[in-house]
């Protein structure tokens, strides 16, 4: 037997379990393994082939002047509007606790505005469970992706959820109950999110920080789940392709067809980690923006807000843009 044949023997069996499991534990579609690194477009997967998605420092925008400098052509007024946001630190800001985190009135009052806009389609794609977001934004007839995508519900009600495996479901239980055991102390807590959950340690002493964050992470890998780095927070999620990235193609596709690069000006906006899955997607096909203070911030987005308060100045800048065509 030649080497090859050998080496493609050795590497069925890993690649069976990774389709099987696929095909097992999903009603959404998730991407085939070679392509996950693109688009998820053909014309669009040609372009990237040349460039791939790569992180940067990217312009920062400080003021309402610095958008119509950056931004002034960049939008068709004519195409139609995809604005994909995530909730906490992008429309709303940072808050002790989840439970009180609140839009300010100017950002209420201009998401509504937008969502009434007929040549606007918005979606919020949050971490938080579904449920939870909806009650936080409140509007009728929008989208919604929860839990990172993971369960999203579009305008006319319909459901799309990514169906995770009974294994997986049992590691999550497991996970819940040793991170009550072993890291729920000294203030820090779980919000348990059916299918993913964020540890909280916010209130923990200063000096105690590091190590129940590292024990915190540690307990999460265990049990097979990935610990992305959020404020305060470790965001514990599912081992599976399916994160803002693959919902924002997902309902990007769902809504305007195969061909949605060519139909639709895409924007997102998001201030954390888990929003930069779905900035690498949109690189070179939407303009996305992450929210940071941070100059030397590395991102998939095109352009850094230096605060979350300028979100509402993009919102406000967005709306004219619409608004004066019509
Ligand atoms: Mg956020």
């Amino acid at each position: 037997m030649n080497q090859g044949v050998i080496s493609s023997l050795l590497l069925l069996p890993i690649y069976s379990k990774l389709v099987s499991t696929q095909r097992a534990t999903s009603t959404l579609t998730p991407p085939k393994p070679p392509d996950s690194e693109f688009i998820g477009f053909p014309s669009v997967t040609v372009r990237n082939l040349v460039k791939m998605p790569e992180k940067h420092i990217p312009p920062k925008i400080e003021s309402f002047e610095d958008l119509e400098v950056h931004l002034r052509g960049s939008l068709n007024p004519n195409k139609t509007l995809a604005l994909l946001l995530d909730y906490d630190g992008t429309l709303a800001p940072i808050a002790d606790h989840p439970d009180k985190t609140i839009m300010s009135i100017a950002i209420e009052t201009i998401v509504n505005k937008l969502a009434k806009n007929p040549n606007i389609f918005l979606a919020i794609i949050s971490g938080r469970a579904l449920d939870d977001i909806k009650n936080k934004i409140g509007i009728n007839g929008i989208t919604y992706a929860g839990n990172h995508g993971l369960e999203i519900e579009s305008a006319d009600n319909s459901r799309h959820d990514y169906v995770l495996s009974e294994e997986i479901l049992e590691n999550y239980n497991r996970l819940v109950k040793d991170l009550q055991e072993n890291a729920v102390k000294n203030n820090a807590w779980v919000e348990d999110k059916r299918i993913s959950l964020s540890f909280h340690y916010r209130a923990v002493p200063v000096n105690m920080k590091e190590a129940i964050k590292q024990e915190a992470k540690r307990i999460i890998e265990k049990h097979g789940y990935t610990a992305n780095a959020a404020h305060e927070a470790l965001e514990a999620k599912p081992p599976v392709v399916w994160n803002k990235g693959e919902a924002s193609v997902f309902l990007l596709k769902q809504q305007f067809g195969e061909d949605w690069p060519k139909k639709v000006n895409v924007v997102f906006v998001g201030d954390d980690t888990t929003d930069e899955d779905a900035m690498k997607k949109l690189q070179g096909v939407g303009k996305s923006f992450r929210i940071s203070s941070d100059p030397e911030i590395k991102t998939f987005a095109d352009f850094r807000l230096t605060s979350q308060d300028l979100v509402g100045d993009l919102l406000s800048w967005i709306s004219n843009t619409y608004e004066n065509e019509e």
